[in-house]
Protein backbone atom coordinates (compact mmCIF):
# COMPACT_ATOMS: atom_id res chain seq x y z
CA UNK A 1 0.00 0.00 0.00
CA UNK A 2 1.41 3.69 -1.08
CA UNK A 3 0.48 6.32 0.97
CA UNK A 4 0.93 9.82 -0.71
CA UNK A 5 3.04 11.86 0.90
CA UNK A 6 2.05 14.92 3.71
CA UNK A 7 1.68 18.11 1.19
CA UNK A 8 3.92 19.88 2.58
CA UNK A 9 4.45 23.75 2.81
CA UNK A 10 7.49 25.49 1.54
CA UNK A 11 9.25 25.05 4.72
CA UNK A 12 10.66 28.27 6.81
CA UNK A 13 12.97 26.59 8.82
CA UNK A 14 15.70 24.21 7.45
CA UNK A 15 15.07 20.08 7.01
CA UNK A 16 16.83 17.23 9.11
CA UNK A 17 18.94 14.70 7.42
CA UNK A 18 15.73 12.84 7.20
CA UNK A 19 13.63 15.37 5.56
CA UNK A 20 11.45 16.31 7.63
CA UNK A 21 11.34 19.85 9.68
CA UNK A 22 12.19 18.85 13.39
CA UNK A 23 9.09 20.19 14.81
CA UNK A 24 5.26 19.76 13.88
CA UNK A 25 4.15 23.47 13.53
CA UNK A 26 1.00 23.94 14.67
CA UNK A 27 1.43 27.82 14.76
CA UNK A 28 1.08 28.59 10.72
CA UNK A 29 -1.80 26.54 8.89
CA UNK A 30 -0.39 22.66 9.30
CA UNK A 31 1.08 21.37 6.49
CA UNK A 32 0.80 18.14 7.83
CA UNK A 33 -0.93 16.28 10.54
CA UNK A 34 0.38 15.73 13.89
CA UNK A 35 0.18 11.97 14.35
CA UNK A 36 2.29 10.75 17.62
CA UNK A 37 3.50 7.04 18.85
CA UNK A 38 6.09 6.62 21.62
CA UNK A 39 9.25 3.64 22.01
CA UNK A 40 10.14 2.25 25.53
CA UNK A 41 13.95 1.39 25.68
CA UNK A 42 14.60 -0.71 28.48
CA UNK A 43 17.57 0.23 30.68
CA UNK A 44 19.37 -1.57 33.22
CA UNK A 45 21.82 -1.02 35.31
CA UNK A 46 25.45 -2.10 33.88
CA UNK A 47 27.13 -4.96 35.07
CA UNK A 48 29.63 -3.14 36.87
CA UNK A 49 27.23 -1.03 38.30
CA UNK A 50 28.26 2.24 37.53
CA UNK A 51 25.57 3.37 34.37
CA UNK A 52 22.93 2.86 32.59
CA UNK A 53 22.56 0.42 29.68
CA UNK A 54 20.22 -1.00 26.92
CA UNK A 55 18.39 -4.10 28.42
CA UNK A 56 18.67 -6.77 26.13
CA UNK A 57 14.64 -7.01 25.23
CA UNK A 58 14.90 -3.66 23.23
CA UNK A 59 17.75 -4.94 21.15
CA UNK A 60 16.43 -8.53 20.53
CA UNK A 61 15.36 -7.33 16.96
CA UNK A 62 11.32 -6.95 17.09
CA UNK A 63 9.71 -4.13 17.39
CA UNK A 64 10.06 -2.05 20.32
CA UNK A 65 6.60 -1.41 22.71
CA UNK A 66 4.61 1.26 22.73
CA UNK A 67 4.57 3.06 25.90
CA UNK A 68 0.95 4.92 25.75
CA UNK A 69 -1.86 2.92 27.75
CA UNK A 70 -3.75 1.46 24.51
CA UNK A 71 -0.44 1.32 22.56
CA UNK A 72 -2.00 3.30 19.38
CA UNK A 73 -1.06 5.71 17.17
CA UNK A 74 -2.64 9.21 18.20
CA UNK A 75 -3.56 12.59 16.57
CA UNK A 76 -5.13 14.24 19.80
CA UNK A 77 -2.73 16.56 19.36
CA UNK A 78 -3.58 17.60 15.43
CA UNK A 79 -4.13 20.97 14.60
CA UNK A 80 -5.70 20.32 11.38
CA UNK A 81 -9.50 20.74 10.81
CA UNK A 82 -9.88 17.45 8.20
CA UNK A 83 -10.90 14.97 11.26
CA UNK A 84 -11.88 12.52 8.43
CA UNK A 85 -8.33 13.08 6.39
CA UNK A 86 -6.55 13.22 10.07
CA UNK A 87 -7.94 9.28 11.14
CA UNK A 88 -7.09 7.60 7.87
CA UNK A 89 -3.83 8.81 8.16
CA UNK A 90 -3.48 7.83 11.86
CA UNK A 91 -4.97 4.54 10.82
CA UNK A 92 -2.36 4.06 8.36
CA UNK A 93 -0.09 4.84 10.75
CA UNK A 94 -1.44 2.49 13.45
CA UNK A 95 -0.68 -0.62 10.86
CA UNK A 96 2.99 0.90 10.48
CA UNK A 97 5.27 -1.63 12.78
CA UNK A 98 7.21 0.50 15.40
CA UNK A 99 10.89 0.28 14.73
CA UNK A 100 13.58 -1.76 16.41
CA UNK A 101 16.42 -0.69 18.50
CA UNK A 102 18.89 -1.23 15.36
CA UNK A 103 16.24 0.93 13.34
CA UNK A 104 15.42 3.59 16.20
CA UNK A 105 19.52 4.17 15.89
CA UNK A 106 19.21 5.13 12.57
CA UNK A 107 16.62 6.78 13.56
CA UNK A 108 17.94 8.71 15.96
CA UNK A 109 21.02 9.43 13.88
CA UNK A 110 18.81 10.82 11.35
CA UNK A 111 17.06 13.40 13.68
CA UNK A 112 20.31 14.36 15.20
CA UNK A 113 21.83 14.89 11.65
CA UNK A 114 24.64 12.75 13.29
CA UNK A 115 26.09 10.00 10.61
CA UNK A 116 25.16 6.96 12.61
CA UNK A 117 28.68 5.87 11.82
CA UNK A 118 30.20 2.40 13.46
CA UNK A 119 33.48 3.31 12.02
CA UNK A 120 34.88 6.30 10.10
CA UNK A 121 34.00 7.18 6.20
CA UNK A 122 37.10 6.51 5.21
CA UNK A 123 37.51 3.02 6.93
CA UNK A 124 34.32 1.85 5.26
CA UNK A 125 35.43 2.81 1.71
CA UNK A 126 38.62 1.28 2.23
CA UNK A 127 37.34 -1.44 3.08
CA UNK A 128 34.24 -1.63 0.62
CA UNK A 129 37.23 -0.98 -1.95
CA UNK A 130 35.86 1.83 -3.30
CA UNK A 131 34.20 5.74 -1.68
CA UNK A 132 30.97 5.35 -0.34
CA UNK A 133 27.85 7.64 -0.21
CA UNK A 134 26.15 9.07 3.08
CA UNK A 135 23.64 7.03 1.52
CA UNK A 136 25.74 3.73 1.16
CA UNK A 137 26.91 4.46 4.70
CA UNK A 138 23.66 4.47 6.30
CA UNK A 139 22.74 1.57 4.15
CA UNK A 140 25.92 -0.29 5.78
CA UNK A 141 25.05 1.03 9.41
CA UNK A 142 21.67 -0.65 9.41
CA UNK A 143 23.10 -3.50 8.31
CA UNK A 144 25.95 -4.35 10.67
CA UNK A 145 23.99 -5.02 13.53
CA UNK A 146 22.05 -8.21 11.45
CA UNK A 147 25.56 -9.03 10.09
CA UNK A 148 28.21 -11.66 11.86
CA UNK A 149 30.54 -8.16 12.32
CA UNK A 150 29.20 -7.82 16.24
CA UNK A 151 30.11 -11.49 17.34
CA UNK A 152 33.55 -10.77 15.63
CA UNK A 153 34.22 -7.64 17.36
CA UNK A 154 32.66 -9.11 20.75
CA UNK A 155 35.29 -11.85 19.93
CA UNK A 156 38.00 -9.69 18.87
CA UNK A 157 37.53 -7.52 22.16
CA UNK A 158 36.97 -10.81 24.47
CA UNK A 159 40.22 -11.51 23.45
CA UNK A 160 42.09 -8.94 25.24
CA UNK A 161 40.88 -9.72 28.44
ZN1 LIG B 1 -4.68 16.16 11.47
Amino acid sequence: MTEPANNSAPEATPLRRDGNAHYYNQINPPATHFIEQTVAVHLRLSDDGTRWIVDGPSVDGHPLDSTYDDLSATNDECACSQPEECRRRRDYAEALPLPTGAELLAMLAAALDTPAEPMTADQASSWAGRPLTADELDRLSEAIPHSSIPEAIDTIVASWD
